[in-house]
């Protein structure tokens, strides 16, 4: 079960990820986890990654395509493996699909958990954190029980800059223009299928769960 799964910051792609993995017992591979597992190894190509981020630059997609393909060469991948948050360009999908093909191995699934870009905005900008200790609460889905303050101390809740409706907005419209290249290059390979992210948690993994056992959702 060769798995990419896709979907904008707030459409709970990271809750799915790890119901999925645990369901299907395959690594869940993010681009993150990757590259701090190659410079912990120190890899070569891991040592490679980490020149270019203590210099606060990219790493060249020659350097990430190398850190994935060690990764998914590696045993635990046997049986499949979720990919999140790689590909992120069309060039790296097309570099994916190559050494993918070298290791026998293909993209089977890629899901993309769609969610309204209205809904994203109200789950983004929901978020307040209290000022003293720091807990994470959201206004629709985890509210403190007095408005405005921490349960657990009573401290005052702020939204963070990054939260706010303006930046979230703007972040979320960079992120949807870099992404349709690359859900039209998987809709054009016939593997990519969208799942209503506006459903409850369940809903939307019996989905995807559904998919994986290859039913008509
Ligand atoms: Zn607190």
């Amino acid at each position: 079960m060769n798995i990419v799964l896709m979907g904008l910051p707030g459409a709970g792609k990271g809750t799915q990820a790890d119901k999925i993995v645990e369901k299907y017992a395959i690594p869940h591979i993010s681009t993150g986890d990757m590259f701090r597992a190659a410079i912990k190894d120190g890899t070569e190509l891991g040592l490679k990654a980490k020149s270019f981020m203590d210099q606060g630059a990219l790493v060249p997609d020659e350097v990430t395509i190398g850190i994935v393909r060690d990764r998914l060469s590696k045993p635990d991948c046997e049986k499949g493996f979720l990919l999140d948050g790689f590909p992120r360009t069309v060039p790296q999908a097309e570099a994916l699909d190559a050494l993918l093909t070298d290791l026998g191995k293909s993209i089977e699934h890629v899901l993309n958990i769609q969610v309204e870009q209205d809904e994203l905005i109200k789950r983004l900008t929901g978020r307040r954190i209290c000022k003293v200790c720091g807990t994470a609460y959201h206004l629709v889905f985890n509210p403190p029980a007095k408005d405005g303050l921490c349960d657990k101390d009573g401290g005052e809740l702020y939204q963070r800059a990054d939260d706010n409706p303006e930046t979230v907005t703007n972040r979320l419209e960079v992120n949807m223009k870099q992404t349709q290249p690359l859900l039209d290059f998987y809709d054009n390979k016939g593997v990519l299928t969208n799942i209503d992210g506006q459903q409850d948690i369940t809903k939307v993994f019996a989905d995807l769960d559904a998919l994986l056992q290859g039913n008509r959702i």
